[in-house]
């Protein structure tokens, strides 16, 4: 497949008919089930996005039966900022229902498999977007991340996923998982793809008001000839498999080739990552599903009242994760357990970005698993809580707000890919960028 930066410069003969083509390769590989729908929306360089980005006048549901039929009314900025770049929505990917999950199993649409091998899963939720990317299907696919679910899914099907510091990217148009921790972000092939889309989708917005403003980019001056300090964090591995602390020996030993420092640091309270970042993601959740009534959004299911229809409508529409989210939002944000549970995730909250910033007065990027194994197989993460204990990794850097890499490392013995990632400090994406660049360039990774 071509690379996003090569077909930037094709002639819009080369493009229409690679495209074409494209269409053909996508409908002649439909188990993978990485497109809801292939369509191509203007005339620039094919990007496949996530179904919860909205592209107007056409289909987004979040992978929900409860929004099926609904019809965007207007562009997400990340789609303005495409278009206007020269790049155009060219199909719809799969994804969990309203990114809830890591495996793209919640699916209304039916699972996703992962391109490496179908055994496994893809990772979540933009697993569609990596399942396409990685197939070969995209050249370039755009996701969200609230919790990992850029860097997972890529690191599990081989290929390069960004999450941008929160407010760099506008997230207007973007279907609301929790708010404070949402990111659209790019899935590539390789890092310099990842940079060129970043600094397509990243800059100001006047319509999402956590929007940071900044209209920086990083391509123009990307480097991979910095010499950087870079933190790396034994006890953090404790949680990791053998895959995992394999890759992360390997990532080290090419960054220190790469002529970059390694310096010791430790994550404290590791263990409460996933207790701050379930109660704060679950109660925002249930906030922003709350307009899911059946009288405003897609699917209604016309019951004996007013009540009665809402009540049937989101039994109907929501699936069982979604569901089990709702239920667990609305009890940590009930008044009897308010302060024991959301007060109590908001400070640990604070304890996790302090824990970060403490560790960038010293370093430019800290390296980090993006899980604690490579992508299971399906039906091996047999409860809802493994696979919440499987974010153990990801989490922390929305939860502090901070700009995530992944990129792929190493394949283990049955021929899986191992991803890593690096961290750098609030809007310093231009440092995530040059660090990346260079790790990859060492590493030298064959799909
Ligand atoms: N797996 C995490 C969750 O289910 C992350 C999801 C995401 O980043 N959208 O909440």
């Amino acid at each position: 497949m071509i690379t996003l930066k090569e077909a930037l410069t094709l002639s819009k003969d080369e493009l229409n008919k690679f495209k074409d083509d494209l269409k053909k390769k996508i409908e002649a590989n439909p188990t993978l089930n990485a497109y809801i729908d292939v369509k191509n929306v203007g005339e620039g360089v094919p990007i496949a996005i996530k179904d919860n980005i909205q592209v107007k006048s056409w289909s987004v549901t979040s992978a929900s039966n409860i929004l099926q039929g609904y019809i965007a009314p207007y562009n997400a900025t990340v789609i303005n900022k495409l278009t206007e770049a020269g790049l155009s929505p060219f199909g719809r990917v799969n994804m969990d229902e309203f990114a809830m999950g890591s495996t793209t199993e919640s699916s209304f649409y039916g699972k996703t498999l992962n391109p490496i091998n179908p055994e496994y899963v893809p990772g979540g939720s933009s697993g569609g977007s990596a399942a396409a990317v990685g197939a070969g299907l995209a050249i370039a696919a755009l996701g969200s991340d609230t919790g990992g679910s850029i860097r997972q899914p890529a690191a599990f099907c081989g290929i390069v996923g960004m999450k941008p510091t929160y407010g760099r990217v506008s997230r207007y148009g973007l279907g609301a998982y929790a708010s404070s921790l949402d990111q659209i972000g790019p899935l590539t092939q390789n890092v310099e793809d990842a940079a060129i889309l970043y600094d397509i989708i990243s800059g100001s917005c006047e319509k999402d008001s956590t929007n940071a403003n900044k209209d920086d980019k990083v391509t123009p001056s990307l480097n991979a000839d910095r010499k950087l300090r870079i933190a790396v964090l034994p006890k953090y591995l404790e949680s990791a498999n053998q895959d995992v602390k394999d890759a992360y020996a390997k990532a080290i030993e090419a960054l220190k080739a790469q002529g970059h420092t390694i310096v010791e640091h430790e994550m404290k309270d590791s263990k409460f990552d996933i207790s701050a970042y379930y109660i704060t993601a679950t109660a925002e959740a249930t906030t922003n599903l709350a307009r899911y009534d059946g009288i405003r959004y897609g699917n209604r299911v016309t019951g004996k009242n007013l009540e009665d229809t809402f009540t049937q409508t989101r039994s109907n529409g929501f699936g069982d994760e979604v569901k089990r989210r709702i239920m667990l939002g609305n009890f940590v944000l009930s008044s009897g357990y308010y302060e024991a549970y959301y007060v109590k995730a908001q400070k640990t909250r604070h304890i996790i970005k302090d824990n970060y910033a403490k560790i960038f007065e010293d370093v430019d990027l800290i390296l980090s698993p993006v899980a604690p194994t490579v992508a299971p197989k399906f039906g091996e993460l047999a409860t809802p809580m493994d696979m919440y204990l499987s974010d153990i990794y990801t989490i922390s850097v929305n939860l502090a707000g901070l700009p995530g890499l992944s990129l792929p490392v190493m394949k283990n013995a049955d021929g899986m890919p191992v991803g890593l990632q690096l961290i750098a400090n609030a809007y310093d994406e231009q440092t995530l960028f040059d660090g990346s660049l260079s790790l990859e360039r060492e590493l030298n990774y064959q799909k």
